[in-house]
């Protein structure tokens, strides 16, 4: 099989097999063949990820922020050298089309491991100037070993957003990809040995649900960062909390984009494209309810179509295709299942709404109108190639509803009153807002949700804050007056 990995774990710098673990196929979404079989973690997996990333981690954390910075820098740039490669991969695990994975999947994972290399070296404590001389200060410490477990729409960008600044703050990681897509976290770790990461430092162990469960409730883990829906997400918070672990929880959403009167069309309508229809909808943050305006709903669900209908539909190796399948079988059902939904419930489908007539998981591009708070679609997050056009008439109407969800992921508003559009953001209950753009998520800014949408934010400078501590040390100038 063309892309079997040499095993299909990474433990302690090499590739570990272990038969004996229940197999897991990774399926070509665009065609339904298999082309590899890994094997889920045994218990002794487990145990032997968890004590090399607990054996390494304080060597690694005892080596300066510069060393390890360094080697963060050397992983950014040989993933960019391999970028051909590491996207091929992408593209035949996740079926998103190459035009997409060689733009913003190694390429994402890079930046992060740029970015956090570079902030290593200048990772400090602070002092702290007290009474009569005396001072504190504070120690910046690693939490010890991290979990990360991913989900399957960018395999490659989740096993770095996590690791990197997992291993900047001299952490250690066992990261667990989706069973769905468990190639390219290999390559990752990989990649991380090659530029000089000490074996242990950064693992990989295969698996489903229970493989993800046994790590986060290991007495050794520290801190659990998931990406994944919001039922897993309760489940693997409550457990983190037996052990008053660290969290991180970057979740689902159902996230509102509003169009006003005064949008500029084009781009509007290229916004909802971007966040409904890139990597065939399978993005946490996609503004899957675009409020439109009356004045300008025709005009803007005209222009969506007629885009819509430019959309090439194909093979995702070809580099002309700009919309692939979905991830697989199952989710291209449950997706199916809310079309339906959506039609029975008094939807009007404007575009799209069937399975393509060919091998893989193809799905149309599908755009419903006059959809109403009330529908199914407009409430659950589907996580496949369906937006839902609301019809609104004013912004107090329409911001009211647009936080009348349990999610709290994303929000974007199109406008070209400038009051207006700060106005709205701010009213907007969620982590991460746009304004005249959609589902952009640069290294250098904070990513993620509020409410049921997740605890903790990715990237940014503030990553470091979720994997790394303060020790205060209080230093005393004086002599120790005691009552007694
Ligand atoms: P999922 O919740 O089914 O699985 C996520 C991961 O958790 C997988 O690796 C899975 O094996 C693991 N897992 C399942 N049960 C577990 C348990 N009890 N303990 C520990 N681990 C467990 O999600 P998915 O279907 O892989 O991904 C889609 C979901 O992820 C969507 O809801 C999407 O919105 C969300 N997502 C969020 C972000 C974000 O940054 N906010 C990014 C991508 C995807």
């Amino acid at each position: 099989m063309k892309f079997q990995p040499k095993a299909s774990h990474f433990i302690d710098g090499e590739y570990v097999e272990d038969t004996a673990g229940a197999p897991i196929d990774v399926v070509y979404p665009a065609t339904g063949e298999i082309i590899a079989r890994l094997h889920s973690a045994t218990p002794a997996i487990v145990d032997r990820a968890l004590a090399a990333a607990k054996d390494a981690q304080k060597a690694w954390e005892a080596m300066t922020g510069t060393e390890r910075g360094r080697v963060l820098r050397r992983a950014a740039d040989i993933m960019r050298d391999r970028n051909h490669e590491l996207s091929v991969i992408e593209t035949h695990d996740t079926g998103k089309p190459i035009q997409e994975t060689t733009v913003a999947d190694a390429t994402s994972g890079a930046d992060a491991l740029e970015y956090f290399g570079g902030l290593a070296p200048s990772l400090t404590g602070e002092h702290i100037p007290l009474a009569g001389g005396d001072f504190a200060y504070t120690i910046r410490e690693a939490l010890g070993v991290c979990v990360g477990i991913g989900a399957w729409n960018y395999p490659t960008q989740i096993a770095c957003w996590k690791g990197a600044p997992a291993l900047a703050c001299g952490n250690t990681m066992v990261f667990k990809p989706s069973e769905t897509t468990p190639l390219s976290a290999l390559k990752v770790a990989e990649i991380l040995v090659e530029a000089g990461a000490p074996k242990g430092v950064y693992n990989v162990v295969q698996g489903y649900g229970d493989v993800g469960a046994a790590l986060v409730t290991d007495p050794r883990v520290a801190k659990v960062s998931l990406t994944g829906s919001v039922p897993t997400g309760r489940k693997v918070y409550a457990a983190a909390a037996g052990g008053m672990k660290h969290v991180t929880m970057e979740l689902g959403g159902k996230s509102p984009m509003i169009v006003f009167d005064d949008a500029d069309v084009e781009n509007a309508v290229s916004g909802a494209i971007l966040g409904n229809f890139y990597s065939s909808g399978q993005v946490c943050s996609n503004g899957t309810r675009v409020f439109v305006q009356e004045g300008i709903k025709e005009a803007f669900l005209t222009r969506l179509a007629e885009r819509l209908a430019k959309a090439r539909i194909g093979d995702p190796m070809d580099p002309e295709v700009s919309f692939g399948p979905v991830v697989s079988q199952g989710q291209m059902e449950i997706v199916k299942g809310y079309i339906a939904k959506a039609v029975a419930e008094g939807a009007r489908l404007v575009f799209g709404g069937r399975q393509l007539d060919r091998a893989g998981f193809y799905l149309e591009p599908t755009v419903f109108a006059d959809v109403t708070d009330d529908m199914t679609i407009a409430r659950e997050e589907i996580f496949g190639p369906v937006m839902s056009v609301l019809d609104f008439a004013s912004e107090e109407e329409v911001m009211a509803r647009a936080n009348a969800t349990e999610f709290g992921l994303a929000a974007g508003v199109f406008t070209r009153d400038l009051s207006r559009a700060h106005r709205v953001v701010r009213g907007f209950e969620a982590g991460t807002c746009y304004i005249n753009t959609y589902n952009l998520a640069p290294v250098e800014a904070p990513f993620g949700g509020s409410k049921m949408s997740g605890i903790g934010r990715e990237n940014s400078k503030l990553a470091i804050n979720h994997y790394s501590e303060l020790k205060t040390v209080y230093v005393s100038m004086n002599d120790v007056e005691a009552p007694y």
